[in-house]
């Protein structure tokens, strides 16, 4: 019998070929798959007829798929890129928002390519209730952003959740995000599956406390953290605030590599990103599957 212990040896293996755990020169590439159209949560920074921000680069629109597509274009861009070792569903809004299909298109291509690694990249609220199912289905890495652990910042970050059926808002919406966010990643990391967090630094909100974002993650079993630039989207709540530099996130992921490893090369790569990281070639196979579009 397989321990946690055992998968997660297996799974942090499997980092050698995933290219952005292994940094950019590996020669790896991955592919994002767009089939999670909807989110359930509302970042200041986002606005929704674009791809997530929190693991894409803001202001791009991405075509959905279907599982079925998803599957279709995950044969058409293997057969062309045998260097390909990775899938990851990274939106366009949240993986598990869209929990169907994110199963199905899972469940679609492991059948297929039993070899495979799954990537994952989520808000985090709905991670309690999947942690397990996602273990079973073989994903071995997972993505969560985590811009705060307190529910006063994390209440200027987040305008509002939507959780099982109600809408809140403010602290009390925070408390709830963060907790899932933080029970999820425990509960992943103990069954064995490497985790990431991602943190959006932002001038004057989380900025002072980004390390203690990734203390946190630490404690709960967190592998690496990537201490992000916000790229201000047009239209959103924070579309006008100052940018942090590339020095203070430089400078803060130093400060933040003494408690865990940093990501330094993480692309933001788009919600249908297909290559390698320093060559992208999702417009080459966008609509290349041939059923009609959802
Ligand atoms: Fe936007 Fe992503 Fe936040 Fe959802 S989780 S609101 S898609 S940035
Ligand atoms: Fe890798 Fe970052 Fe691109 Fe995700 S967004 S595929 S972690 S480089």
């Amino acid at each position: 019998e397989t321990t946690s212990e055992d998968l997660k040896a297996i799974n942090l293996k499997k980092s050698a070929t995933h290219p952005c755990f292994n940094g950019c020169g590996s020669g790896y590439a991955r592919i994002h798959l767009p089939i999670a159209p909807k989110c359930n949560i509302q970042c200041n920074y986002c606005v929704r007829k674009y791809d997530c921000p929190n693991e894409s680069r803001p202001g791009v629109t991405t075509e959905i798929l279907s599982p079925e597509q998803a599957l279709e274009k995950y044969k058409i861009v293997k057969q062309k890129m045998p260097n390909l070792t990775v899938v990851g569903i990274a939106g366009p809004g949240d993986s598990l928002a869209n929990f169907t299909n994110t199963r199905k298109t899972l469940a679609l291509i492991k059948e297929f390519d039993p070899q495979v690694t799954f990537c994952l990249s989520t808000n985090g609220l709905m991670l309690p209730l999947y942690a397990e199912e996602l273990a079973g289905l073989g994903v071995s890495h997972v993505t969560v952003t985590m811009n705060a652990v307190n529910a006063a910042i994390g209440a200027k970050i987040y305008k509002h959740i939507d959780y099982m059926g109600n809408r809140y808002f403010g602290e009390v919406g925070a408390a709830i995000l963060m907790a899932n966010q933080m029970a999820g990643l425990k509960k992943l990391s103990a069954l064995g599956v490497v985790c990431k967090v991602n943190v959006v630094m932002l001038k004057g909100i989380n900025e002072y406390h980004v390390r203690q974002v990734v203390k946190k993650a630490k404690e709960l079993g967190c592998h690496i953290s990537n201490i992000m630039q916000l790229i201000p989207v047009a239209g959103s709540a924070f579309e006008n605030m100052p940018l942090t530099s590339n020095k203070e996130i430089m400078e803060m992921r130093k400060i933040c590599g003494e408690v865990m490893p940093q990501m330094y090369h993480c692309r933001q790569c788009r919600a249908d990103a297909v290559g390698t990281l320093d060559n992208d070639q999702s417009i080459e196979f966008r609509g290349c599957t041939s059923e009609k579009k959802q």
